[in-house]
C-alpha cells in the first residue's frame, strides 16, 4: 500500500484569501438558476478541489436505512457515484455521520476504522478531513476532502468545510429527503398511528401544522450588516420574551421556563458564537442555525435525558431568531380552529405560549418525552401529548380531523365514525378521571394505614422549581448541578455558582434541598474540560472521582454551598461514591471548606446534612459501615441498575432486558431500607424508578418512605400513595421476593388492580 511519510501541516483552504474567494464561487454556484441541485453539487465539489489545494471533495447523501450514497466526487473515480454505499457508523465518512461532527484523519490507512472502497480508487490518498451536513437536526451527509500528501488539517480548515457543508444542506436536503417522502408518504395507507404516550388524555380536534422557518441564504457578502441584524434580532427576540413574561394570565410555571431563555439570550458565550460564525462568511440566520446545531448537537449526544431534552429549548430560541430574521410573522391565533391538534415536528415552550393556548386540545411530534419543556408547559394547561411518529408533519394536513389517544398511544388521521363515537366516550371517562386528580393535590401523601410518605423533585434548571406545584411536593430530594456548568464557556466561579444555589434555595422558602455535587463526565461532558476519550466513560472518570482527582472544583463547589445555605440547613450528598473511604474524602474536603469558612468569619449554614448517593454496587458491601458515618443516602437507581445489571443505561438494545422490578433488585432495595432502617440513617430512592406509579407501589411496599422524582408524577404518585396498604403490600412482597421469574411486574400488576391501586 501506498505510503509518502512527508507531512504536510497546512492547507492552501486555511487561507484567508483562498477561503474569500471559495466562499464566493459557492455563494454564485447556489444562486445559478438553470441548473439542477446535483450539477450544483458537483459545481461546489469541484471548486473545493481546485480553490482549495486540496485532491478530492465528495459529498455524501443520507438515504433510508442509514446509508450514505457517494454522490459527487471530484478526484475519486467518478464511475463509484450511486455505486458506493457506506452504512451510518462503516469507514471514516460514516464515522464521521454517525458522530455527527467534524473530524480530521491525519494516516487514513492506518486508523481502525478505515474501510477501503476499491472502485472509488482511493488508493492513493492518505489524510481525510469531512464535516456533516445537517439541517434542523436531520442527518443529511458527509462533505469530505482527501489530499494524497498527510496533511494535519487545522481547526480553521474544519470550520471552513463546516461552512460549505452548511451551504449545501439546502440543497442536499432536496436530494436526501426525496426518497424519503416518497416511501413515507406514497406508502402510508394506514389512518391510525402508534406513538409514544408523553401525557396521557385523549382528544379529538383539526390539525394545526406548525413549521419552521426555512434556512435562505447562508453565505454572505457582509459580515458588518449581518452581525447588526443578529444583534436587533436577539434585542427583538428578548423583548418578545419578556412581553411573554409579564402576560398577566402567565402562571409562575411558564414565566420560570421563559425566563431560562431569557437566560440562555443573555448568555454573552452564545452570542458571540454566532458573531465569530458570520465573520467566517454566513448569513445570520446561517449562524444561528449553526450554532444552535452545534449546542443541540452536544446535548444529542448524553444520555441523561433531562439535558437532552433542553436541545428543543435551543431550537425554539433559534426558530425564534429565525423568525426576525426572515421577517415572518408567527400564526394568527384567529386562524386557529376551536379544537386544534397542533402538529410539530419539534416544539418549544415560547413557541407553544405564542398560540392562543385555550384552542389547543392536544399536541402531536415527531419528536418528544417527558421532560421537554414544552411537555412540561403542556401539563400544566392538562393538554395531552404524543410523539414519536417519524414524518407526521409531512403527512397530516391542516384541517384533518385527529383524534389522539394518549392513554394508549395511537393517533387516528380522519377515523371512521365508530372511532369518533369511541372517542366521546373516552373524553368522558377523562373528565371524571380529571376532577378526581384535582381533588387530591390539597390532600397529604398517606396510605390508607396512615403511613406518611414525602414526595419530593429532581429538580436541575430554575423552571424546575417552579414547575411543580407547591402543595404536590416536600422539598427537592435531588439537585443536579450539572447544568450551569454544561451551558457555560468555562468551570463558573464560586460567586456564579453561590448565586445559582442561593436562588434555589429563595425560591423553595423552607423547603429542603438536596444538593448533589457534580457529577460530570461519562455522557454529561463539559467541552472546556479534559477529556481522557475513554472507552466506557459511564465506568470511567467520572463524578466524584473526577472532583476528588481535581479537588479545588470540589471545594470551589462546596464553598458556594455553604455561603448560598448561611444561617439555613445544607444537606449536600456526594454522587458515584464506591467505598466508605471515597465518603470520608469527600467529607474532609467539606469540612476543611466549613472550618476555612468559620476562620474567615463568614457566615455559617445553621446545621450542616452529609450524605452519599448508592449507585455503584461496591457500596452495598460496606453499607454496615457506611450508615455509622452519613446522615442520610439517596438510591440512584439510573446507575445501580445499570452496574446491577451490566446493562449499559443508554444503550436502547438493552435497556429494557431487566426490569427494576426483578425480584433481585427488589431484594437489594429491601437489604438497603433494612440496614438503613436499623441505623436510624433516611434513606430516599431519587432515580427514575420513584417516577413510575408501579414502582412505586412497589418502593412503598418494602418500606422507603421518601421518594423524589421527575416533577410531572407528583400527581399520579400522591394518588399511588393515597390508595394503597403500605402493610398489606409489604406482607405481599415479602412473600415474592425469592421467587426465581424474571420481573414481579404481571403479578404487582394484578395486586395493584386487584386492590384499586391507583396505577
Ligand atoms: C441515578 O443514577 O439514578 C441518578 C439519580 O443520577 P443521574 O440520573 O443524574 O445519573
Ligand atoms: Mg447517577
Amino acid at each position: 500500500m501506498l505510503r509518502i511519510k512527508e507531512k504536510k501541516q497546512l492547507s492552501p483552504l486555511s487561507d484567508k484569501v483562498v477561503h474569500d474567494r471559495l466562499l464566493k464561487g459557492i455563494r454564485r454556484t447556489i444562486r445559478k438558476s438553470g441548473i439542477s441541485a446535483d450539477e450544483k453539487i458537483k459545481i461546489i465539489v469541484s471548486l473545493i478541489v481546485e480553490t482549495g489545494g486540496v485532491d478530492v471533495c465528495s459529498c455524501y447523501v443520507a438515504r433510508p436505512g442509514d446509508v450514505l450514497e457517494l454522490y459527487a466526487t471530484k478526484g475519486l473515480d467518478e464511475r463509484a457515484t450511486h455505486e458506493t454505499f457506506l452504512r451510518v457508523g462503516e469507514g471514516l465518512v460514516g464515522e464521521i455521520a454517525l458522530k455527527r461532527k467534524p473530524q480530521a484523519f491525519e494516516d487514513i490507512w492506518n486508523h481502525a476504522s478505515f474501510v477501503y472502497k476499491p472502485e472509488t480508487g482511493e488508493k492513493a490518498f492518505q489524510s481525510l478531513a469531512g464535516v456533516p451536513i445537517i439541517q434542523d437536526n436531520v442527518l443529511l451527509g458527509v462533505l469530505c476532502v482527501q489530499t494524497v500528501e498527510r496533511i494535519t488539517y487545522p481547526p480553521a480548515f474544519l470550520e471552513l468545510l463546516s461552512v460549505i457543508a452548511m451551504a449545501l444542506s439546502g440543497i442536499v436536503a432536496a436530494i436526501a429527503t426525496g426518497s424519503v417522502e416518497k416511501k413515507m408518504i406514497g406508502g402510508q395507507q394506514h389512518k391510525k398511528f402508534e406513538a409514544s404516550k408523553i401525557i396521557a388524555g385523549i382528544a379529538l380536534g383539526r390539525a394545526y401544522v406548525h413549521k419552521r422557518v426555512a434556512l435562505g441564504k447562508v453565505l454572505a457578502s457582509s459580515t458588518s450588516r449581518e452581525t447588526k441584524r443578529l444583534e436587533s434580532a436577539i434585542k427583538t427576540v428578548e423583548t418578545e420574551i419578556n412581553h411573554l413574561v409579564s402576560k398577566p394570565n402567565m402562571s409562575d410555571e411558564q414565566k420560570g421556563i421563559l425566563e431560562t431563555y431569557l437566560m440562555f439570550m443573555r448568555d454573552k458565550g452564545w452570542q458571540n458564537k454566532m458573531i465569530k460564525s458570520i465573520g467566517e462568511g454566513l448569513t445570520a440566520e446561517a449562524a444561528v442555525q449553526r450554532v444552535c446545531g452545534e449546542i443541540a448537537e452536544r446535548m444529542r449526544l448524553m444520555t441523561d435525558t433531562y439535558i437532552k431534552e433542553r436541545i428543543h429549548d435551543f431550537q425554539d430560541l433559534s426558530n425564534r431568531l429565525m423568525r426576525h430574521l426572515r421577517g415572518e410573522q408567527i400564526v394568527s391565533t384567529g386562524k386557529l380552529p376551536k379544537n386544534t391538534v397542533l402538529v410539530a415536528k419539534s416544539l418549544g415552550p415560547a413557541e407553544l405560549l405564542d398560540y392562543d393556548i385555550t384552542r389547543i386540545k392536544a399536541i402531536v411530534l415527531e419528536e418528544g418525552s417527558q421532560t421537554m419543556h414544552v411537555v412540561i408547559v403542556a401539563r400544566s394547561f392538562n393538554i395531552p401529548v404524543v410523539a414519536g411518529i417519524r414524518n407526521i408533519s409531512e403527512i397530516v394536513q391542516n384541517d384533518d380531523v385527529l383524534g389522539v389517544d394518549a392513554d394508549n398511544g395511537f393517533l387516528y388521521v380522519n377515523p371512521s365514525d365508530e372511532v369518533l363515537d369511541d372517542f366521546e366516550t373516552k373524553i368522558k371517562v377523562q373528565r371524571r378521571l380529571q376532577t378526581r386528580l384535582a381533588q387530591l393535590s390539597e390532600l397529604p401523601a398517606v396510605t390508607t394505614d396512615g403511613v406518611e410518605i414525602s414526595l419530593n423533585i429532581n429538580a436541575g434548571l430554575s423552571s424546575d422549581l417552579i414547575n411543580a406545584k407547591a402543595s404536590l411536593f416536600d422539598g427537592i430530594g435531588l439537585y443536579r448541578t450539572e447544568l450551569p456548568f454544561m451551558s457555560s464557556e468555562q468551570l463558573p466561579d464560586i460567586h456564579e455558582q453561590t448565586q445559582i444555589y442561593r436562588r434555589v434555595i429563595q425560591e423553595m422558602k423552607d423547603k429542603p434541598v438536596v444538593f448533589r455535587t457534580l457529577d460530570i463526565g461519562s455522557d454529561k461532558v463539559l467541552p472546556y474540560f479534559e477529556n481522557k476519550g475513554e472507552k466506557n466513560p459511564a465506568m470511567g472518570w467520572r463524578s466524584i472521582r473526577i472532583t476528588l482527582d481535581r479537588r479545588a472544583i470540589l471545594r470551589g463547589q462546596l464553598r458556594a454551598f455553604i455561603r448560598a445555605s448561611a444561617q439555613r440547613e445544607l444537606s449536600i450528598m456526594f454522587p458515584m461514591i464506591a467505598n466508605v473511604d471515597e465518603f470520608r474524602q469527600a467529607k474532609q474536603t467539606l469540612d476543611f471548606e466549613l472550618a476555612r469558612e468559620k476562620e474567615k468569619g463568614n457566615a455559617l449554614p445553621k446545621a450542616v446534612k452529609v450524605g452519599t448517593m448508592l449507585e455503584v454496587p461496591s457500596l452495598l458491601f460496606q453499607l454496615e459501615e457506611l450508615v455509622k458515618e452519613v446522615d442520610f443516602i439517596s438510591i440512584g437507581t439510573n446507575d445501580l441498575a445499570q452496574f446491577l445489571f451490566a446493562t449499559d443505561r443508554s444503550n436502547p438494545i438493552i435497556w429494557t432486558r431487566y426490569d427494576t422490578l426483578s425480584p433481585a433488585f427488589l431484594k437489594m432495595l429491601r437489604y438497603v431500607h433494612e440496614v438503613c432502617a436499623k441505623a436510624n440513617v433516611p434513606c430516599s430512592i431519587c432515580g427514575e424508578m420513584a417516577s413510575r406509579p408501579l414502582e412505586c407501589v412497589a418502593l412503598i411496599g418494602l418500606g422507603y418512605k421518601k421518594l423524589s422524582m421527575n416533577p410531572s408524577a407528583l400527581g399520579m404518585v400522591k394518588a399511588v400513595v393515597r390508595s394503597m396498604n403500605q402493610k398489606q403490600t409489604e406482607s405481599f412482597l415479602m412473600r415474592h421476593l425469592s421467587d426465581t421469574v424474571e420481573t414481579l411486574r404481571p403479578l404487582l400488576q394484578s395486586y395493584a388492580i386487584d386492590h384499586d391501586i391507583f396505577i
